[in-house]
């Protein structure tokens, strides 16, 4: 275990807290430090608000002096990605198009943190409209991996996967569409965790592809993981599509479930393409549940291979629609040079939004266009249902699955051109949210060269409970996560 406070767990940190041996205001004011020290390399954070964060650790300190501490999250720092709306503060989702605006209002997700004592530290950064894989694509430039600076954390909530490897926040928020929390998290060795889709709110999230966006944690470990998750989940009359159910304690079913469990292999995921250090952490993980009696099974999902045009299809449908909304009228930037209406839609819209955001929206209009409609769109979503089907055939025969969850470990900053090359990042993710099941990250080993590798365990529908007690049986025989980049 670290000495240090900005590297210690949630779990270790709420303990301190609450036996007076550490102040919130001095774990924030370690947090703080430290995000000054290393974030001018690091750069995961768009804007922070120093003064409120020592605001809210006070107030977390008065309230424990009080006897009214609100649980484990309660004077804790934790970081938001530049997508998640807090009251007052800053909300661009690293675009031109926002740079200006601040959130009248605070997302669900927010309002929950806030009650449970957190103390809301910083905006942090990703691709734009979390359009990406690396961060590369946010418009006010891309934050570095602390592994190694000359590479990406990945993305797009790269700001979020770096700030924690950093020690400059003790738990992140982050948003998945494809693969955006699990991916950084493997890239920069932490845990990440995409819950079912319906299982948190996205209220006051900046919507990218409405059928696909969850918004989960990333942590030091999986218990971390499981304490922000019983935080933030749960039914919200404000999104339609969440889901009406009672939310376990997570943390107290980590220590029900012991296994063994059914964990089967996709043999698509173990294909051409696969980094072979990749591969071979991930085949001694297998190894290591086999060793504790857990059945391995090969299985198949026969449909993989159209996840990524089913998904690319989807996404930027959805995107061009969600992005309408920014047309220099209500929202973000406003060209100052419009002769009239159209004018206005089209200069504010091409000076505010970058190229990867535009060529979402052309793709996706293109795909929604009538004519092309039934060939493009109404196609994925029948492709869709198959590929849904393949994951709920598999469960009838294991609990969960383990794959990959990057082919390869971090890559160098400006190394990836091609947008196909980046999409490919993805190839290991994408289908978990085509079909809206949950899915986390858990550090697996590094490289030879010290980059971090993460394994994928993806579980059934609204079984977190049971996915986390599996990557928690893992990480209890490695110590993987308790390492720490050097800056
Ligand atoms: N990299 C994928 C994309 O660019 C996924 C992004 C995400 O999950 N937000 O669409």
């Amino acid at each position: 275990m670290s000495s240090e406070l900005h590297f210690k767990s949630i779990a270790d940190l709420s303990g301190l807290l609450e036996n007076r041996q550490v102040s919130s205001v001095e774990l924030t004011t370690a947090v703080i430090g430290r995000t000054k020290a290393v974030d001018a390399r690091v750069r995961a954070f768009n804007s922070f608000d120093e003064s409120g964060a020592l605001a809210q650790a006070a107030a977390s300190d008065a309230r424990r002096g009080a006897g009214k501490a609100r649980g484990p999250l309660d004077g804790i720092p934790v970081g938001l990605k530049d997508v998640i709306a807090v009251a007052n503060q800053p909300l661009t989702a690293s675009s031109r198009m926002l740079a200006n605006f601040v959130s009248p209002y605070d997302a669900t997700v927010t309002v929950r943190l806030k009650d449970a004592g957190a103390v809301l530290w910083g905006r942090l950064n990703c691709d734009e409209f979390a359009m990406g894989s690396s961060t590369e694509n946010s418009a006010f430039g891309p934050t570095a991996n602390p592994w190694d600076l000359s590479r990406v954390p990945g993305g797009s909530s790269g700001g979020s996967s770096a700030a924690l490897a950093a020690g400059e926040a003790i738990a992140t928020l982050g948003s998945d569409t494809g693969g955006s929390i699990r991916q950084p998290a493997a890239l920069c060795g932490v845990v990440g965790l995409k819950p079912t889709y319906g299982l948190v709110s996205r209220y006051g999230l900046v919507a990218f592809a409405s059928s696909l966006d969850q918004i989960g944690p990333f942590a030091r470990t999986v218990e971390d993981a499981a304490i922000v998750l019983s935080t933030i989940a749960g039914h919200d009359p404000h999104d339609s599509t969440s889901f009406k159910a009672a939310v376990p304690d997570y943390r107290a079913e980590l220590k029900q479930r012991r296994g063994p469990w059914r964990l089967g292999i996709p043999q698509e995921y173990f294909g051409a393409g696969l980094d072979p250090e990749v591969n071979a952490a991930v085949q001694r993980a297998i190894a290591f549940y086999e060793a504790r009696g857990c059945t391995i099974k090969e299985v198949s999902l026969p449909h993989t291979q159209y996840c990524l045009d089913t998904y690319y299809i989807i996404a930027t449908a959805e995107a061009s629609s969600n992005l309408a909304r920014f047309d220099g009228v209500r929202y973000g930037h406003r060209s100052k040079d419009a002769k009239d209406a159209v004018d206005l839609y089209f200069k504010s819209r091409s000076e505010g939004f970058g190229a990867e955001v535009k060529r979402r929206i052309i793709l996706g209009t293109y795909v929604l266009s009538s004519g092309y409609y039934d060939a493009y769109y109404l196609r994925a979503q029948k492709v869709r249902t198959l590929i849904r089907q393949d994951f709920l055939n598999a469960y009838r025969e294991v609990d969960a699955l383990l794959t990959p969850t990057s082919p390869a470990p971090a890559f160098k900053l400006g190394e990836k051109s091609d947008p196909l090359a980046l999409y490919l990042c993805d190839i290991y993710t994408i289908g978990v949210n085509l079909a809206g099941l949950p899915a986390v990250s858990v550090p697996c080993g590094f490289t030879g060269g010290g980059l971090p590798i993460g394994l994928q365990l993806i579980g059934q529908p609204f079984q977190e409970a049971e996915l986390l007690a599996i990557a928690r049986g893992y990480e209890e025989g490695h110590e993987w996560g308790q390492r720490h980049p050097v800056l």
